[in-house]
């Protein structure tokens, strides 16, 4: 979905619901592209030109607007896209491209649906998000809400009363991952009146209003010198130990704090550790651009490189040194890919060999929604799979 001049985008609904400050925050700092996104952009282009011209992928000509990136892999990818828009295709079903959506125009929030089918009394929007980074999940997704409304309310070319639900389907190729949600649209208006407020005050809030700190703050521009973000961390790291006392009054060593304090702070670490990493990046960003009072330069290490490697292998090989290191195998990822280009699939060039292990268990809070490790129950699973 293309958002290009929307304040409130519908990609950052999450953030101003529960920050309305966070837009205005944003504005002062530049909305820069990057390679994946750039990738993105030319996925869409690619797809578009396929759903307009009864194409599939691999089928279309190259064009500059995604020369760039064009391969196999990068055609598979936008197939996959291709093929779950036609699978929900029906004889009397009618497919709109690059649809624009109004989702709350009064407040700026609109933006362009990559494909919307309407059938019947059904509706449904497919978003293709060629990331792989995160994995989009379609529980408690701001963004889903908005897109099946921002469809179900641009229906002035058809009856929107005829329609009775709302299908949002984001399709991430990239991660094998496609998730749907379908709203009735008697939902989808309660959704909207709820959240509406939240969508007026961001609208209508100033750089200088209050801002609401939380995991949301992920992916603002402003995270890393947000003054709220940081006293909020900051107060974390002051953290008050009487807050944790020791249960049931246990004498303990005064010299150390309790194994409780010891979690409540491990706890708090992710989130301690992001915003530390989120200032270093922001201020090492002010330090490329001009000089920062209090901060300089200094020369990296040196390091000794050879400058012509191939020379200097030989020369090395003549004289009794094998000069190269063990020659490592790529990771999956890689191997799939060069597997896929040659048209073929790793399991079946080399699956006998493919096996899995699982690294050490890893330790996170209990608020983690991952099932605890079983070290019992693991062990009698590999004696079992041993026995086999
Ligand atoms: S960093 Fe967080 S608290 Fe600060 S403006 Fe952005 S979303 Fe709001």
């Amino acid at each position: 979905m293309s958002e290009e001049h929307a304040r409130l985008s519908p990609s950052a609904g999450e953030r101003w619901l529960a920050c309305a400050v966070a837009p205005a925050r944003e504005a002062s700092f530049p909305d820069t592209t990057n390679a994946a996104s750039e990738e993105g952009t030319a996925a869409h282009k690619l797809s578009e030109l396929c759903l307009t011209n009864g194409l599939d992928a691999h089928f279309a000509p190259s064009k500059d607007d995604w020369v760039r990136w064009d391969n196999a892999v990068f055609r598979d990818h936008v197939q996959t896209y291709l093929d779950l828009v036609r699978s929900k295709l029906t004889d009397t079903s009618t497919l709109f491209v690059e649809q624009r959506l109004q989702i709350l125009p009064e407040f700026d929030i609109f933006g362009t649906a990559d494909a919307v089918i309407v059938d019947g009394h059904t509706l449904r929007v497919i978003d293709l998000k060629f990331g792989q980074g995160v994995l989009v999940d379609a529980d408690d997704n701001a963004q889903l809400s908005l897109y099946g409304w921002g469809a179900y309310n641009s229906l002035d070319w058809l009856a929107s009363e005829d329609i009775a639900y709302i299908e949002v389907t984001i399709c991430q190729p990239r991660r094998n991952n496609t998730v749907s949600k379908t709203f009735s649209a008697d939902e989808l208006k309660g959704w909207i009146k709820e959240n509406e407020p939240k969508a007026r005050k961001a609208f209508r809030a100033l750089a200088t209003d209050a801002a609401t700190p939380g995991a949301h703050c992920k992916w603002c521009r402003a995270k890393g010198v947000c003054k709220e973000r940081a006293e909020y961390n900051l107060a974390t790291a002051a953290f008050d130990f009487d807050m944790v006392p020791d249960p049931d009054c246990k004498p303990t060593d005064p010299t150390q704090i309790s194994e409780e304090q010891l979690v409540a702070i491990f706890k708090r670490l992710p989130m301690f550790e992001k915003w530390l990493k989120d200032v270093e990046g922001e201020v090492a960003r002010r330090a490329h651009e001009h000089p920062v009072a209090g901060l300089k330069w200094v020369a990296g290490k040196n390091m000794r490189y050879i400058t012509n490697p191939a020379e200097a292998a030989s020369m090395l090989e003549v004289a009794g040194i094998n000069p190269y290191a063990e020659r490592k195998m790529l990771g999956f990822g890689d191997l799939e890919k060069a597997a896929k280009a040659l048209g073929q699939k790793l399991n079946d060039l080399i699956g006998k060999y493919i096996d899995k292990r699982t690294s050490n268990p890893v330790l996170v809070s209990d608020e983690d929604p991952r099932p605890a490790y079983n070290a019992a129950a693991e062990d009698f699973k590999e004696e079992l799979s041993n026995s086999d």
